[in-house]
This record gives C-alpha cells, structure tokens and sequence, in this order.
C-alpha cells in the first residue's frame, strides 16, 4: 500500500482545521489537526510530518515563533512549512518567509489552491515522495502508481522498501552508506538504528527475486543499486552486510 504525505495541520478555529483536513483526506494525505505550538510540537516529537501547514495566529506561540524554532532544530529544519494566515499584509508575507516558512497562503483559500501549494513544497523540498517514475535496466519503479516490476512481471513491494527501493534507482550506480540512507528514506533517525536499514535491504531483495543481485552490499560502505549485466548477474555481488 502507498504511503500517504503525512500533513500535520495547526490551526486553532475548528471549522477551518475540519475543512482543511477533511479535503486533505479526499486527496491522498494523511492529516493530524492540533491546535496550537505546544500539541504542534508533541506530534512532532512522535511522528515526523512530511509537511507542516501553519496558521499564523494561533493561541500560545505564533505561527511565526513556532516556524522559527522548527527551521533551527536538527529534526525539523528540512520540514516543509506552508503558512495559513488571515491577513494578506505583505509585511506578514515576508516575515513568514524569513522565519523560514517555504510558502504562505492567504485564508480564504480554495481547496484546489491549497493542494497545489502543498505538491509545490514537497516537490521542493522532498522530491523521493512525489510521484514520478525511474527504470534501471529491466528493473522499473512507478511512484504514480507504486508498482515496481523486473522484466515486465510486476513485483510485491512493501512501503518501506519501496521508498528504499526508488531512491537507490534514483541514484544508481552510486554507494550509499546507512546513516545517508537512514537521513533519505526515513527522513528522521532519532529513533532508528543503522541495522535498520540492512532489515529493509534484506526484505527488498527477498521482494525483488530474480532482481535482488541489483542491490549491492558494498562491505565496510553500504548498498548500492546497479543494472545486471549480460550474464543476469550484477558485475559485483556480496550479500553479506558489514557493518
Ligand atoms: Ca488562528
């Protein structure tokens, strides 16, 4: 099953926060309202959200401090963070913008407007999570419809490692260590080990099948994504995971 765009909605006026959130459901996201800084920043000590849609006043803490702090932390600081606010003040433009906001959008909003401003910033900000296709040799990845595929056979793939999966097709060819692994798919290592990612290698190539040579160990570096040669196998194959 896709993984939806995780959205974490903070806004403090119930209807709006419904609205916005019901729309987001109809569209392919997984919404979480909160209404204020504080319950904002224990969902996100829980769970990372792929993207932050932040009203400007808000009970507590505004939109603008709040903004701020996350650009400054570690775990929060690549967040794409779309500002709501009420007042279409330019002054308020820009000083959303240089508390690190990526966009702002002016209430009211259509549905439609707000959707676009959101697939804008995750473009920006996470292109592994938009949907776009890759093929290396007769291995092919479709993000638009989550299918993965090996010499026309469509392969059974979990969330996970198909995350995995379309970023080393993205940057095939080349060696990536866990901890950058780790920093791409999961976004937020925090509460993750570096084995983590030699579990998910591990069910990739069981999923891959015929495929799974493709997935490199590269002992002592990490894994690398490279096309079979002629002979079916890929040029350097070592399954065995170093650490
Ligand atoms: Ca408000």
């Amino acid at each position: 099953m896709r993984k939806l765009p995780r959205v974490l909605v903070v806004e403090d006026e119930p209807s709006i926060a419904e609205l916005i959130a019901v729309n987001l459901r109809h569209n392919g996201f997984a919404p979480t309202v909160v209404f204020d800084g504080a319950a904002a920043q224990r969902e996100i000590d829980a769970v990372l959200p792929d993207v932050i849609l932040l009203d400007w006043m808000l009970p507590g803490e505004s939109g603008a401090v709040l903004a701020r702090q996350w650009r400054k932390h570690e775990r929060t600081r690549t967040v794409p963070i779309l500002m709501l606010t009420a007042r279409s003040d330019e002054s308020d433009k820009v000083q959303g913008l240089d508390a690190g906001a990526d966009d702002y959008i002016t209430k009211p909003f259509s549905t439609q407007e707000l959707l676009a401003r959101i697939r804008a910033v995750l473009r920006r900000r996470a292109p592994e999570i938009v949907n776009d296709s890759v093929q290396i040799g007769e291995l092919s990845l479709d993000a638009a419809t989550y299918r993965v595929s090996f010499r026309g056979k469509e392969l059974k793939v979990g969330p996970t490692e198909f995350k995995l999966l379309h970023y080393l097709m993205k940057h095939a060819e080349r060696v990536h260590t866990r901890g950058t692994l780790l920093d791409k798919i999961w976004g937020d290592h925090v509460f993750i080990e570096e084995r983590t990612v030699d579990v998910h290698v591990k069910r990739l190539r069981e999923s891959l099948g015929e495929a799974a040579s493709m997935v490199e160990t590269v002992r002592g570096a990490g894994y690398r994504l490279t096309a079979l040669n002629h002979t079916g196998k890929s040029a350097t194959s070592d399954t065995t995971p170093s650490a």
